[in-house]
């Protein structure tokens, strides 16, 4: 893990579906907190069999275009990767409910799939059509219902955790990540990532979780692979609720049913007569606050410095078994209180607060372990650092 890190959202809308800000605005924006890249995914829909539905969608003719548009839109230091997200729930020619959102990390200069690409075939063949593609199918915020148990792992490369200022349940706690360990357990390789799923770029956009993909070039095509490949690790904080700082109404989240000030670009349509400024001005105003106290930029998040598991580093196969040697660095803003060596969705070894590895901002972690040879991951906790 010598090499560089780029840091990076796997999950945004802008205005060619139905987000807030435009592809050129939303680079600077990303590149204020400190992210190199993000993949554009905008809400594809596919048009078979009734034609397109109402709203404002990207659809396949407008593919040329738009990935020309991601890449003007990189003209600084922030990489915008054009990819995109399809909504095959509507139009499709399958039972309603089967389909799931799914991102697509299509190879640069590669044709995208026109509609007849997708006409009469059931979400897994889609799937496993779109791989063979080239298209790297990513199933999206694989908490929110996706169907994981129909796939074996084959017809995909990839899984993304959702987590955001709206989307706050615990990372390890979540039961979608057992389907992940199947998946491996079964041989396939599926990479894991993460996205803010943000249609507007303040908080929501600079909450996200992060994916940091290792020793891969500035470049939109090999950041894409990367993430495909799990050549990654994945960081994330706590954030301080901006919304409630600038003084938005409090309402129910949908997602956790708890109360939250947080606000999507829909709910904002609102306060447009309340407070007589845009929807658009507000997200600036809530932009700002978050980038002076919103924990957001690239120093608030954990750094893995190195990881490796019997030598084998992210991405990569280890011939794990006995006496297997577990090896992380980390740098973080505050203490860690929870390290933990997760294999096949348990931890078999867990350092908490007053072990010496978590007394400060550094910690190293090596262990020699009895592993097998399926699943592991690494996870540092710093919310009680708050
Ligand atoms: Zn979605
Ligand atoms: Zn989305």
């Amino acid at each position: 893990m010598a090499g560089a890190q780029l840091w990076g959202d796997c999950h945004t809308h802008s205005s060619w579906s139905d987000g807030l800000f435009s592809v050129e605005e939303l680079g600077r924006f990303y590149e204020s907190f400190g992210q190199d890249f993000r993949i554009q995914t905008d809400h594809l829909i596919v048009a078979v069999p009734d034609g397109l539905p109402a709203g404002k969608w990207l659809h396949a003719a407008q593919w040329p275009d738009y990935r020309s548009a991601c890449g003007r839109a990189s003209a600084g230091e922030h990489i915008c990767v054009p990819g995109a997200e399809v909504g095959w729930e509507v139009g499709s020619t399958a039972a309603p409910g089967e389909w799931f959102h799914t991102k697509l990390l299509p190879a640069a200069g590669e044709p995208f799939a026109d509609e007849s690409f997708f006409a009469g075939l059931s979400y897994v063949e889609v799937l496993a059509k779109a791989k063979a593609a080239g298209c790297r199918p990513v199933v999206a915020h694989i908490d929110q219902g996706a169907p994981l148990e129909r796939l074996s792992g084959a017809e995909v490369c990839g899984l993304e955790v959702r987590y955001d200022i709206e989307e706050t349940r615990p990372l390890l706690a979540r039961p979608s990540l057992k389907q992940w360990d199947r998946m491996l357990a079964a041989g396939h390789r599926v990479s894991i990532s993460s996205g803010s799923d943000a249609h507007q770029p303040d908080l929501w956009a600079g909450s996200g979780l992060r994916t940091v993909v290792l020793d891969t070039p500035r470049e939109a095509e090999a950041i894409a692979a990367a993430v495909a490949a799990g050549r990654s690790y994945l960081s994330g904080t706590w954030h301080p609720d901006c919304y409630a700082a600038a003084g938005w109404p409090a309402h129910p989240n949908r997602l956790t049913g708890g109360i939250t000030h947080f606000s999507p670009w829909w709910e904002f349509k609102q306060y447009k007569e309340l407070q007589g400024r845009s929807p658009r001005a507000l997200v600036v105003e809530i932009f700002e606050a978050a980038l002076r106290n919103g924990r957001c930029r690239r120093d608030d998040y954990p750094v893995l410095a190195a990881f490796s598991v019997c030598g084998a580093g992210s991405g990569q196969q280890a011939s794990a078994g006995a006496r297997c040697e577990v090896h992380a660095v980390w740098h973080t803003h505050v203490p860690a209180c929870l390290a933990r060596i997760i294999a096949d969705g348990a931890p078999v070894q867990q350092l908490t607060a007053g072990h010496p590895a978590l007394r400060g901002m550094e910690g190293v972690l090596h262990e020699t372990l009895d592993l097998r040879p399926i699943f592991y991951s690494f996870a540092l906790d710093v919310s009680a650092s708050r």
